[in-house]
């Protein structure tokens, strides 16, 4: 028989180990209830009083002995109680990189953690269309809510280790790499202070993927022997615009868009060259993959519709793609135009 009593400001006592209470906790705090604990049978003490008198005792099946004596006084004086299973085993949480946006770069371990997972909390970038065939979880959307309001970091932290605590398999999907610009070392460390197993896998960065989807190669023997990776979140300083252009090397630039004027003016400044090459790639892998190619010192203008998601690209390798031109990059971004074309 299954019995709804409004729980709202009612005291209830919840009896049982902390780990096997956890949800029942949870359960009745959601419902309203002003909720205190009780761990072991002995706190109570032997034959004295209850500590207060509650409306309900929720008993839960910890495997304990010595709980029965108890809750037969609790009955004999005329409270409640309520029968509560124990909490499954705890969860854990898998953080996972999901690639640049198509399932198709999904890694086999990523493919296999969505497969076992109870919960999913992905986000914007990560290939989330194709997610219903890929797991049966429960799919949370974290990069936006309703109010069309980003959940906060905390939130998500929050939420993840609520989930694994109350003994869901969870998954973090993340767009690309966790490690890159992913702040998957925070998500790991809130895991790690909750004491909730987690182990991270790493994803296809789109860093190097969506240049790559340009035919953009981030090196390229006797043009380019590294590259940089920086984040275009807020305008860089002086000094790195300096030490950038000083390196020699390819810049791929994430977050880029909205500080763009400010990077090639700064590496101008800096004393790059206005004829270096330069690309934006937005939308690599979706619908609707778009490159512009100009140079540092017209980028500002060539790039004025562009808009995120986009990865930016300095540096000489932007020409190999244009002598390849005809080859994978192009034909993919033509493949894709195609098929936007045909969505629309
Ligand atoms: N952890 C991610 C990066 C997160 S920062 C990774 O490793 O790829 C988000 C930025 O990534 C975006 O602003 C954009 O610069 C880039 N990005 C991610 N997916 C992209 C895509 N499909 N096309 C273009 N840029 C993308």
């Amino acid at each position: 028989m299954q019995l709804s009593i409004d729980l709202s400001g009612r005291e209830v006592l919840v009896t049982g180990s902390d780990f096997a209470a956890r949800q029942a906790v949870r359960r009745f705090e959601a419902a309203g209830a002003v909720v205190s604990r009780l761990s072991t049978p002995q706190g109570a003490g032997q034959d004295g009083p209850l500590p207060e008198r509650p409306f309900l005792v929720a008993a839960v099946d910890d495997g304990q002995p010595g709980w029965e004596a108890l809750l037969d006084r609790c009955r004999t004086v005329g409270i409640l109680v309520s029968a509560e299973p124990a909490a499954g085993p705890a969860g854990h949480i898998t953080l996972v990189g999901g690639g640049p946006g198509s399932a198709e770069l999904l890694t086999v371990a990523a493919v296999a953690a969505l497969r076992d997972a109870d919960v999913v909390f992905y986000d914007r970038l990560a290939p989330c269309q194709e997610l219903p065939a890929l797991t049966s979880a429960e799919l949370v959307d974290v990069g936006k809510k309703p109010g069309h309001h980003k959940v906060s970091q905390s939130d998500i932290e929050k939420l993840m280790v609520e989930s694994a605590l109350a003994g869901n398999n969870v998954v973090r999907l993340k767009g690309g790499d966790p490690y890159v610009f992913g702040r998957g070392g925070e998500e790991v460390a809130s895991c790690v202070a909750a004491g909730v197993p987690v182990r991270v896998i790493s994803g296809v960065t789109s860093a190097i993927s969506v240049p790559a989807a340009a035919g953009i190669p981030v090196t390229h023997r006797e043009v380019s022997h590294m590259f940089t990776v920086v984040s275009g979140h807020a305008p860089l300083t002086e000094k790195e615009h300096t030490h950038l252009a000083g390196l020699g090397g390819t810049i791929v630039v994430l977050m880029g868009i909205g500080t763009l004027h400010q990077l090639a003016a700064g590496l101008r400044r800096a004393g790059m060259r206005a004829d270096m090459p330069m690309a934006v790639v937005e939308r690599g892998y979706r619908p609707g993959q778009r490159t512009t190619i100009a140079d540092l010192g017209t980028i500002a203008t060539a790039a004025a519709g562009c808009s995120n998601p986009a990865v930016l690209v300095i540096g000489d390798v932007v020409k190999v793609a244009e002598a390849n031109r005809g080859t994978a990059g192009a034909a993919a971004d033509l493949d894709r135009l195609a098929a936007s074309l045909m969505e629309a």
